[in-house]
């Protein structure tokens, strides 16, 4: 589960981070309402979507010479003016594909002066199994770029779970960072209470992009200026309060829609919708319409004990996709008895209207009965014997159809 800038930056806060002052906005009345609490002479005016590269980014209805998502504001009036720009309007970042966000929501904060952006990131590395810190000089940038280009300027710092953050991690974090004195104190600080964030909250990912040297009347501080968080959804039950931060029209709809059933659905880009008991079973059929030379329009797992309504729902999720031509059901039936899911399978297509071929592979307790109720139901269900027979089949019911 991600959350928005805002949201990240007044939790970090409270975990002793150093981010400059901010407050949200859902209006035009409420951006300038937002700069006037604010110190001042410099404002930035941030659309809050979830997704990054907004400052590079452009906005659909405003042309290609329009500034992007992140805007610089020396006036209340200006601040007035890139409110009114950005609400309502669809931001086109590398992050977002080409269709964009709608922005509904902006964050007007303390402008700083900058004098170096660094990157700073907190992860779970899976093959350490460990929290990974990841720092690097080249902040503000896409990272990605700078692995791809300068990988000796990416340092990863992993963190032994035993003995959790030590002073040493911080001093290995300044080092990376080429930081000494105070601001290698300050760089120190941040990560202890990015860990303890990390930790507090069952965090996936926590990124810095940019974290800036801000030269000021007291010194140089520094500053997280942009944050990226991501939480584990395994988790959520127990950080009610976390849950209550998320953006629902951030999301996709049918993924939403599933996680109300407790499907695993995840939205893909090709033509054939599956529906399968198990996760791997699931990995393994979209291989196989692969090796058939056609791609799945989803993942979806309906899990162990699919009934005959998480059936109907996932089946209606599934077309509701209109790149959809064709389905493919494969079952096991080890703790649900194969006639029960071909009676939910009838019940949901009927329910549905099916108008696009079905290919059903159903294996386990009571598959022979399970098979001829599909037989017996009336529906155009094609039966097939094993995955592969089964993935030939849904690929030249869809050709035919074609
Ligand atoms: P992103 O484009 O979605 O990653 O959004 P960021 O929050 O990282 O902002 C993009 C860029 O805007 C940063 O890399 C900074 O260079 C700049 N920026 C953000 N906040 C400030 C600020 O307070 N002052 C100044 N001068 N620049 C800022
Ligand atoms: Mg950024």
């Amino acid at each position: 589960m991600n959350i928005h800038e805002y949201q990240a930056k007044e939790l970090l806060a409270k975990f002793g981070v150093a981010v400059p002052a901010g407050i949200p906005a859902m209006s035009v009345e409420e951006a300038v309402a937002a700069a006037k609490q604010l110190p001042g002479p410099l404002y930035v005016v941030k659309a809050q979507i979830h997704a990054g590269g907004r400052g590079k980014g452009k906005f659909k209805e405003l042309g290609p010479d329009a500034k992007g998502g992140v805007r610089l504001a020396k006036t209340i009036e200006e601040v007035e003016a890139h409110a009114r720009d950005m609400l309502g309007n669809t931001l086109v970042t590398v992050q977002t594909g080409e269709a964009g966000k709608q922005v509904n929501r902006l964050y007007i904060t303390d402008g700083v002066d900058i004098g170096k952006e660094f990157y700073l990131a907190l992860l779970v590395d899976r093959a350490t199994s460990r929290i990974a810190v990841v720092a690097s000089t080249e902040g503000g940038m896409d990272i990605e770029e700078v692995a791809h280009s300068a990988p000796e300027k990416i340092h990863t710092i992993t963190i032994d779970p035993a003995t959790g953050l030590m002073p040493h991690h911080g001093r290995a974090v300044a080092k990376a960072l080429n930081l000494t004195g105070d601001l290698a104190k300050q760089a120190a600080k941040i990560l202890e209470g990015l860990y303890a964030a990390f930790l507090g909250t069952d965090a996936s990912q926590i990124e810095i992009n940019p974290l800036a040297i801000c030269p000021t009347a007291d010194g140089d501080k520094l500053y997280v200026l942009d944050a990226k968080v991501g939480f584990d959804s395994n988790a959520m039950f127990r950080h009610k309060d976390l849950a209550e931060l998320r953006d629902l029209t951030e999301e996709d709809p049918a993924e939403v829609e599933a996680s109300e059933y407790d499907l695993a659905y995840i939205k893909l880009d090709g033509n054939i919708g599956c529906m399968v008991n198990g996760a791997g079973l699931a990995m393994a059929t979209m291989d196989i319409i692969k090796l058939n030379g056609a791609f799945p329009a989803n993942f979806l797992d309906v899990g162990g004990g699919a009934s005959k309504e998480k059936v109907t729902a996932a089946f209606k999720i599934i077309l509701k996709d209109p790149a959809v031509q064709g389905i493919l059901v494969n079952i096991f039936g080890g703790i649900m008895k194969c006639d029960i899911i071909a009676d939910g399978i009838v019940a949901a297509a009927k329910e549905v209207n099916l108008s696009v071929p079905l290919v059903v592979r159903l294996e386990g307790t009571n598959v022979e009965k399970g098979k001829e109720i599909l037989a017996t139901s009336g529906l155009p269900i094609v039966p097939a014997n094993d995955l592969g027979d089964a993935a030939k089949k849904i690929v030249a019911e869809v050709a035919k159809a074609a």
